[in-house]
């Protein structure tokens, strides 16, 4: 067998098997190799049934007491009774008629599950059952979990696995054997094998440690060798003085960060170096305006531009605010907005002009990533919130100029020194405080029971000539799970509040045009009250909406709420944010965005809550799709790798990285 062998060949797998693998994308000796365990199990000492409280999970040794029976109903309950010498406990089961057999009056086996309180009794329910011996085996090991699909259990993923594993030896190792041996790292071979069998929990952190040192070197490596792509000349664009006239006469004055942010971007457009610059601020801290500014400063010196946001109702919102902009400023200028739902012959109407004219500006979303769309004269290229954006497709905009300035944007809270290694070359401009007449958001976590008392103070507030959004997680109602849906909500809002107030709903699965439209109602007509999704999480701004009510705050994760409150505040009165949990656990981590309203403060704790110990946690990467790094957990292991990557100048291993990137691996 070789590693480019089908899994076919694998004893034990057959075709029915090997549909099911290659559904995960596993389809030769060595993609079963690299498709690791996400979580290890390791079982617990027996305990006595006595001892069982609620929501452990339990090994015991227990004696059937009954003949199992059911218990009729559609998921076809089987309830039994097992007992040691501490007590009883009733076990039951779902669907899984056939227990019955396994199970005799009399017999004893270790049952291995969850004890829930059904009712006011425990019971130990699903439990996996063992013989003593074979109980005794399990628990020797730690026992890898993989991402299953239909028709591959876990016990057939280790069969095959053990056939193979010898072949880990052939899989190329990326790190130099200098770097191994300096930095005492597992070979990779060994690191697969003690991912797929390992015997205690050091091994396993061991073997993931060298794969994320491994994944970070190479994306080092990567960056390393582009630096040394020759740039084109980069355009000087030399109209400052008259953008910071314009600066100096808006309507508000600029903060001391976002002036001395468009400093930055100005002196870097003015130099035939292309600016490559990230312009880093939490949400509400007013970027869109240094970019606007920026693009003003293209035009003047006779370029076109243009800024791309993930979304359409972020793009339309940014279209009519430069319009605006342009207006007040008494600037001619010609704007365009293209995004999915510009109607076609509209669409080719704009991209005619666009591949003849000059110092236009662009509005777009990934809609001007297409390849028929010509930019001419491109001289800067603006992405918003481009933690939404890949690589690649920054990298196709930025080719559609000749070597254009780019400026991106982004809330994300990323730590500076994390920044740099991971941005490469990108320089940093920070906006830390927010505009002066920001007033601190008030925050209130509360559970289902305030309901009411928000619902009134909405009133109030809409009273006051202010709006509210209120998020749910889902659109449609679910079966079988209590969780707030969008329609549902915005119907039963709808009764509470007659006709007094306006009640409009927004979701993700609406028509564009459609979302567009209801934004503008809630923006400018009379909807008071929108009930959505999070499709309203970025970089959305009406100022007077004062309320944000979060409805089953404890399904979001923390960034996404603070993003979510970002959508607050953005006026001259006082907002609020009330979270609701909707379940009585996990206040603790709510409490933190209750604490402070700082993105970078919110990001760590919430890492520092969530722990190292969460191995093969959420990968927070979102820019980059690492298969096991995680930027924030992983930065340690990121510093070492970026120190051994900067140490190597050797031209025959250099070139081999070459070689190795070229082949299109997935980095
Ligand atoms: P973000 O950085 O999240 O993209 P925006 O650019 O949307 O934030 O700005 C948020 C709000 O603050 C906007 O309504 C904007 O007009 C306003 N704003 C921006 N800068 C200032 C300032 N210096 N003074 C007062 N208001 C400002
Ligand atoms: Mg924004």
């Amino acid at each position: 067998m070789e590693l480019s062998s089908s899994i076919l060949e694998i004893k034990g797998i057959g075709e029915k098997t090997a549909k099911a693998f290659e559904s995960k994308g596993v389809y030769t000796v060595k993609d079963i190799l690299l498709n690791f365990p996400y979580n290890y199990i390791k079982y617990p000492e027996i305990s006595n049934i006595n001892d069982a409280s609620e929501g452990s999970t339990v090994a015991v040794l227990g004696r059937v007491l009954n003949v199992p029976y059911n218990r009729g109903g559609r998921l076809k309950q089987v309830i039994l009774r097992i007992g040691d010498d501490t007590g009883n406990i009733t076990v039951s089961y779902f669907n899984m008629p056939y227990i019955k057999n396994a199970l005799k009056v009399g017999t004893v086996h270790v049952f291995y599950g969850q004890v829930k309180k059904i009712g006011n009794q425990l019971q130990l329910t699903q439990p996996k059952v063992f013989d003593e011996a074979e109980y005794s085996d399990v628990k020797a090991y730690l026992n890898p979990v993989y991402h299953l699909s239909t028709g591959i259990s876990n016990n057939l993923t280790k069969k095959a696995l053990k056939e193979v594993i010898s072949l880990s030896d052939k899989i190329e190792d990326y790190i130099p054997d200098s770097v191994i041996l300096s930095r005492n790292l597992l070979t990779k071979a060994d690191a697969i094998r003690l991912l797929h069998f390992p015997k205690c929990d050091d091994d396993i952190i061991r073997a993931r440690y060298r794969m994320v040192f491994e994944e970070f070197f190479l994306f080092l490596m990567k960056i390393e060798l582009n630096k040394g792509n020759i740039y084109h000349n980069g355009i000087i664009m030399d109209s400052l003085d008259y953008v910071k006239g314009i600066s100096a006469s808006l309507d508000f004055k600029l903060t001391k960060d976002q002036e001395s942010s468009l400093n930055d971007i100005l002196s870097d457009m003015c130099t035939d170096v292309p600016m490559q610059r990230l312009l880093q601020g939490d949400v509400g801290s007013g970027k869109t305006i240094v970019a606007f500014l920026s693009m003003l400063n293209a035009s003047k010196s006779g370029y076109g531009s243009v800024l791309m946001a993930p979304t359409e109702v972020l793009a339309t919102q940014h279209y009519n605010n430069l319009i605006d902009f342009l207006n007040r400023i008494n600037y001619s200028g010609t704007v365009y907005l293209l995004t999915g739902s510009t109607k076609k012959s509209e669409k080719l109407k704009i991209k005619e002009a666009l591949s003849k004219e000059t110092d236009y500006f662009l509005i777009g979303t990934h809609a001007v990533l297409e390849e028929d769309c010509i930019l001419n004269n491109l001289g800067l290229v603006i992405t918003d919130e481009q933690h939404r954006f890949g690589v690649k497709q920054r990298e196709t905009i930025n080719e559609k100029g000749l070597s254009p300035h780019i400026l991106v944007m982004s809330a994300t809270p990323i730590p500076r020194t994390l920044s740099i290694i991971l941005y490469g070359d990108l320089k940093v401009s920070l906006i830390k405080t927010m505009p002066q007449n920001r007033i601190p958001i008030k925050n209130a976590l509360v559970d289902i029971s305030y309901r009411k008392t928000a619902y009134e103070f909405i009133r109030k507030e809409v009273q006051k000539g202010n709006k509210a959004y209120i998020v749910c997680p889902m659109v449609e109602p679910s079966e079988g799970l209590d969780i707030c849906d969008v329609n549902t909500y915005a119907n039963t809002l709808r009764d509470y509040f007659n006709d007094d107030i306006k009640v409009q709903m927004l979701h993700g699965k609406m028509k564009p045009s459609e979302k567009n439209k209801i934004m503008d109602e809630f923006k400018n007509g009379d909807t008071d009250v929108l009930v959505s999704t999070t499709v309203i999480e970025v970089g959305v701004d009406v100022k007077n909406a004062t309320v944000m009510m979060i409805e089953n705050a404890e399904r979001f994760g923390l960034a996404q709420l603070h993003q979510l409150r970002g959508r607050v505040g953005r006026g001259d009165s006082q907002s609020y944010c009330i979270f609701v949990n909707c379940k009585d656990n996990d206040n603790k981590r709510l409490e933190i965005l209750t604490k402070s309203n700082d993105g970078f403060y919110i990001a760590n704790e919430d890492l520092r809550l969530r722990g190292p110990g969460d191995m093969f946690g959420v990968r927070q990467s979102g820019e980059i799709d690492f298969l096991m790094a995680d930027i924030y957990n992983d930065a340690e292991i990121l510093k070492e790798a970026s120190e051994e990557v900067s140490r190597i100048k050797n031209a025959a291993i250099i070139s081999r990285y070459k070689d190795i990137l070229q082949q299109s691996l997935n980095i």
